[in-house]
């Protein structure tokens, strides 16, 4: 067989015979496939499933959870932690990166917590049958209904600015909590001050941010909450942004952190935790080159146990909240080609039946993402095409300029790394309904999102009597 996209090649996918214990040993976040992924004859196959079967039985656009990655992301993140650090930790997924049902099941039933930021997401997690004792509240602009919700289910709120401790307050003065005579559980959110290289949209560490508190009026902060009984500061958190490749920011950070921890002390509070957020890069093409996730562990926890000791402080409950890591690169998004247009000279259009709806992050942050034709894997790449959606907008280009056998309608392409910020971030621009998703493992299938209808989206019109059954 010869192995002619790169992507294969750069996957390992090469290698049939791998045993499920050797795969594990692979950081997910560092592939470009899921961990299964698989090359038999001419065709992909992700979970022991073929990639044109699972089309053929539930359509396209269509995503692909391997659940073999997504259970040995958040393994890998929970062991390292034990590893590399001697006090209490708790990992947390940051469900905005995909909040469903069977995605937060699946992070809880791996020992998770959860991290979220909206009552959709509060509900789905709690839905999903996760411990509140393990969801916490993020957010900048709460509603007051929000705070509630999360308050009476027992969720930990990461107060973010002054909107939310006032509205704690008055929540607490109305006798709203989880069990009467219960403090709520309260993080304080600040901003540490740490640039590092990503995106500007997804940067947060930076002092000009709308997350947090400023550094500067954290003493204010503690002072306030050292008069509220009803509730109790129980930490300290921070997150310098996403796709982060760099490991020494995580030590700055460690510093800062620790420093307003001990700032909390002085003021009379009793924090037991630090959070110092998520952010860790995964790989959307060959020139990413992350991190794995326990170098990115063993970082961040020696930096807190040598941040600790320098302040003779005991260990605190250390917690970290990654999304991108945990669920990027266990799903991938199969198309069904369409029109292809040659431009003489200039470029050739693929056309696929999804896009910018399903993929908003070509269009967002200019993001790279590779492809791949899922029933010819082992056809050489003569053609350099463009592969566009089906979207009325220029920028819906999914690909530029990729390498790929020769396509025509009804071949399969596949997007890898789209499990974080695709589905969650989907659309209905172009009153297109949003795909489904389905769980793979060992050979079996089973959807975790049905795909939407057109009557789906229609459900919400309203036609002003006046203006039916006009001519
Ligand atoms: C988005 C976000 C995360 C997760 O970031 P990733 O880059 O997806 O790991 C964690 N914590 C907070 C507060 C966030 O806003």
């Amino acid at each position: 067989m010869t192995l002619t996209q790169p992507i294969v090649v750069e996957s390992g996918l090469q290698n049939l015979s791998e045993s499920q214990e050797a795969r594990e040993t692979r950081s997910p976040n560092q592939e470009l496939l899921p961990l299964t992924a698989k090359v038999n004859g001419d065709e992909l196959e992700i979970g022991g499933c073929k990639v044109t079967d699972l089309v053929k039985d539930f359509g396209s656009p269509l995503y692909i959870l391997d659940e073999e990655t997504l259970r040995a992301t958040s393994s890998q993140y929970r062991k390292a932690f034990k590893r590399y650090y001697p006090g209490e930790s708790q990992v947390l997924y940051a469900s905005k990166a995909w909040s469903c049902l069977a995605v937060c099941a699946i992070a809880a039933d791996e020992k998770l917590g959860i991290d979220v930021v909206s009552s959709g997401e509060i509900k789905t997690a709690l839905q999903a049958g996760v411990n509140p004792d393990k969801i916490y509240f993020h957010g900048n602009n709460k509603s007051r209904e929000e705070i509630q919700l999360a308050v009476k289910s027992g969720c930990t709120i990461v107060a973010d600015n002054w909107w939310d401790l006032e509205n704690l307050a008055k929540l607490a003065l109305a006798g709203v909590s989880h069990k009467a005579g219960e403090p709520t559980r309260v993080m304080v959110r600040f901003t540490p001050g740490i640039e590092c290289h990503t995106h500007d949209y997804i940067k947060t560490g930076q002092i000009d941010s709308k997350f947090g508190f400023d550094p500067n009026s954290l003493k204010e902060v503690f002072t306030f909450l050292s008069k509220q009984p009803s509730l109790s500061c129980v930490g300290l958190h921070a997150h310098i942004g996403s796709q982060i490749f760099e490991l020494q920011p995580h030590h700055d950070l460690a510093d800062v952190i620790v420093e307003a921890f001990t700032e909390a002390i002085r003021h009379g509070l009793k924090p037991t935790e630090i959070n110092i957020g998520g952010g860790l890069g995964i790989r959307y093409t060959e020139s990413d080159d992350p991190p794995s996730i326990d170098d990115w562990a063993k970082t961040v926890c020696g930096a807190m146990v040598a941040a600790c000791n320098k302040k003779k402080l005991p260990l605190p409950k250390l917690l970290c909240e990654p999304g991108r890591s945990l669920v990027g690169t266990a799903c991938v998004t199969a198309y069904t080609v369409g029109s292809k247009k040659v431009i003489p000279g200039i470029r050739t259009y693929l056309s696929v039946d999804g896009g910018m709806s399903d993929n908003p992050r070509p269009i967002t942050y200019q993001s790279v993402y590779r492809v791949l034709a899922a029933n010819k894997m082992s056809e050489p790449l003569t053609e350099k095409v463009t592969v566009a959606g089906k979207h009325c907008e220029s920028g819906d280009i999914l690909i530029k300029d990729a390498q790929l056998p020769e396509c025509q309608a009804g071949d399969i392409l596949v997007v890898p790394a789209t499990g974080a910020y695709n589905y969650s971030m989907a659309s209905n621009y172009n009153r297109v309904p949003r795909p489904a998703a389905v769980l793979v493992s060992n050979g079996k299938v089973e959807t975790i999102v049905e795909r939407e209808t057109v009557e789906d989206l229609l459900k919400f019109d309203r036609l002003p009597e006046r203006l039916a059954g006009q001519k």
